[in-house]
């Protein structure tokens, strides 16, 4: 860590930093310039309360220059982490489609989206049962009766899958149910409470980007999942607010690359939600199979014009094996498969 001190620093706030870091073990390393004093402290920064700092008299700014998350840093594991989701690999050669619709919402419609994700050729399948919902008068999600009913019709054709969890008072019927995937929606990425509990479990946990969260808020976010023990952690961006209201969110595809420097875990985009409408997908999803995401999670309904949530952003069944399709070049192209 280093302490810029202001321009009018005294010997005695000097000393008073020196032994503010000597009470947390660390040594200080002074450094007088001209125009500015500098302290670098030597030894264990996380030991450092960084405010407390802050607050001395005489100190203009202090600088990290560690990385606060340990458990999601690259420098913890330098290989990229590959999950198995039932024999289903994520994070390694394999790119894989999450496909399904935004909720659950009958056992016929569940039935038939199941029957088409696996027909495209996705490996998983997505799908609410609780949903976290803008206005309380519209659907909330089938809960527990619809994890039932997304169990069922997945099982038929194999697909493990993956759906949000709300709130702890939901892990056991997602226990009953085995969920293989929890995702955590963008609106609870810092919910603590909920990220140390799903932390506990011996479970995979998609974690979408907050809507206006920063990468390192989000891959804190991912820390508390780690600390617990819980390290199969799945980064989704899902688009960010922005300015523009010409779609619904703005994808962030550079978070991509810069994911993949900062952390070993596996990274994918949800074009659905950051575009809005359903004509925007097939450009998204390409633009993030080519910026290297090692999956997506897609909304795919039977009968889009029937859905009973973001029924626009919903592709068809055959829009889903066009999709498919096209990314497949992509895919070989940056010598990766579908
Ligand atoms: C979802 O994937 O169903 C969802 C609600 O997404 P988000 O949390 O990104 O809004
Ligand atoms: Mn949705």
């Amino acid at each position: 860590m280093i302490i810029i001190m202001n321009n009018e620093v005294t010997d005695a706030q000097i000393d008073a930093v020196a032994q503010r870091l000597k009470s947390w073990g660390l040594d200080s390393n002074v450094s007088r310039g001209v125009e500015r004093t500098v302290i670098g402290a030597i030894g264990d920064e996380s030991k450092i309360d960084k405010e407390l700092l802050q607050a001395l008299p005489g100190v203009e700014q202090v600088i990290r220059v560690m990385k606060p998350y340990k458990i999601v840093a690259r420098s913890y594991h330098k290989e990229d982490t590959v999950i198995d989701i039932k024999g289903i690999k994520l994070g390694g050669r394999q790119i894989q489609v999450i496909g399904g619709p935004c909720s659950v919402e009958t056992q016929p419609q569940m039935d038939e989206a199941a029957k088409y994700v696996a027909a495209a050729g996705c490996r998983l399948m997505r799908g609410g049962a609780f949903k976290p919902r803008t206005s309380p008068y519209t659907f909330q999600g089938a809960g527990v009766e619809g994890l039932e009913m997304f169990r069922k019709a997945a099982d038929r054709y194999n697909l493990p899958i993956v759906t949000e969890l709300m709130d702890v008072r939901q892990i056991d019927a997602f226990m009953k149910y085995d969920v293989d995937v929890i995702q955590i929606g963008t609106r609870n990425m810092q919910n603590f409470d909920l990220l140390k509990e799903v932390g506990r479990l011996h479970k995979p946990v998609i974690l979408k980007r907050g809507m206006s969260a920063t990468i390192s808020e989000w891959l804190m976010a991912a820390e508390y999942i780690a600390a617990g023990g819980n390290h199969d952690i799945i980064f989704c961006e899902r688009g960010v607010r922005s300015f523009e209201t010409y779609y619904r969110n703005m994808l962030d595809v550079t978070a991509i690359p810069v994911l993949k420097k900062e952390t070993h875990l596996p990274v994918i985009i949800d074009p659905s939600h950051a575009g809005g409408k359903a004509w925007m997908v097939p450009a998204l999803a390409r633009a993030a199979v080519a910026a290297g995401a090692d999956g997506l999670l897609v909304e795919m309904h039977p009968n889009p014009c029937e859905a009973w949530c973001d029924a626009d952003q919903a592709l068809n069944p055959q829009e889903l094996v066009d999709l498919m399709g096209s990314l497949k070049g992509i895919a070989q192209a940056i010598g990766r498969e579908l």
